[in-house]
């Protein structure tokens, strides 16, 4: 079975970093990982520079990198002004996401806005991102709880997926943004969003998942349980959470490859060429970074015995 792997890392991740990471570094590493396989890379974000100096690069990532065929560059855009700077740069990017939180609180907190606003400018969004030939997905995050709010209501889940449905999104991702769900909860609530609205295809749902308390690749065995085959990653596992200082990144793409083809599900990543990415990032950031497989090596890597079992 296909299970399609997105690498957020060069945006998810890099923008909580103190330090900036140079532009030339970045486009150096989308390109390396644009040749492992991957399905998407999530190069850049349209925000306010102020907001997050990190990413205040978009356009020269976006003119730097090459354009490996079958790969689909992602740029993350908050609201219809960075919908707008998306479609008017140069190189475009081939597919733009927009975020809206769940929680009230947290939507305010992330991108500064009511739900209300946020849902006013949803079909704005699409039409901007449409008419430049841009495909445009939706991430809803906080999905499986906020860090302010605690529980989210799967109600209100199951209507943001409608509303997501009828605007005429391409794509919706189902966000764990800072790392609050469990396995059981990934499984109930993905298989309703799935019985109530069928995906038109494959990659129609992505779900992202944070490994903040460790349940991050558990999570991916539930998601595909309940039928999704699209799932992000942060090479190495870069990443953390603005609201939870100390708290571990997304789950990390080359754990989440080494387990999916040891179950026998077809990534297409080339997971050698992976790990010599993930073990360029400690040395990128200026600190270790928690991807596990990169330091232990590929489960069939194996050992010479102790020097009494030779003969
Ligand atoms: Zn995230």
């Amino acid at each position: 079975m296909r299970i399609y792997v997105n690498d957020v890392a060069v945006r998810d991740g890099f923008q909580i970093e103190k330090s900036f990471v140079p532009t030339p570094t970045k486009v150096e590493l989308i390109n390396q990982l644009a040749r492992t396989g991957l399905h998407k890379i999530e190069v850049t974000s349209f925000v306010s520079p102020k907001a997050v100096p990190a990413l205040a690069d978009a356009n020269e990532v976006l003119s730097g990198i090459d354009r490996v065929p079958g790969v689909v560059y992602v740029a993350l855009v908050p609201n219809i002004r960075g919908t707008q700077n998306a479609a008017a740069t140069a190189r475009k990017p081939d597919e733009v996401n927009g975020v809206v939180s769940a929680s009230e609180t947290h939507n305010r907190a992330n991108i500064n806005r009511t739900h209300e606003q946020s849902i006013s400018e949803l079909a704005t969004m699409v039409k901007v991102a449409h008419e430049a030939g841009i495909k445009i997905t939706m991430s809803l995050s906080t999905t499986f709880g906020c860090p302010f709010e605690g529980h989210v209501s799967e109600d209100v889940v199951l209507d943001f997926v409608e509303r997501f449905r009828e605007a005429g999104f391409d794509g919706i991702s189902l966000a764990d943004t800072t790392g609050m769900a469990n396995p059981r909860q990934v499984r109930e609530l993905t298989r309703k969003v799935l019985d109530r609205f069928p995906p038109p295809n494959e990659t129609y749902y992505t779900l992202h998942f944070h490994n903040t308390r460790g349940m991050g690749l558990a999570n991916v065995v539930a998601g595909i349980e309940a039928g999704v085959r699209s799932f992000d990653g942060s090479v190495s596992g870069l990443g953390g959470c603005p609201f939870a200082p100390g708290a571990t990144g997304n789950i990390c793409t080359e754990d989440m490859v080494n387990m999916l083809e040891d179950m026998g599900f077809d990534t297409r990543v080339d997971l050698a060429k992976l790990l010599a990415v993930a073990r360029r990032i400690p040395a990128v950031v200026g600190h270790d970074t928690p991807g596990q497989v990169m330091k232990a090596g590929q489960t069939l890597e194996l050992h010479d015995p102790p020097e009494f079992l030779r003969t």
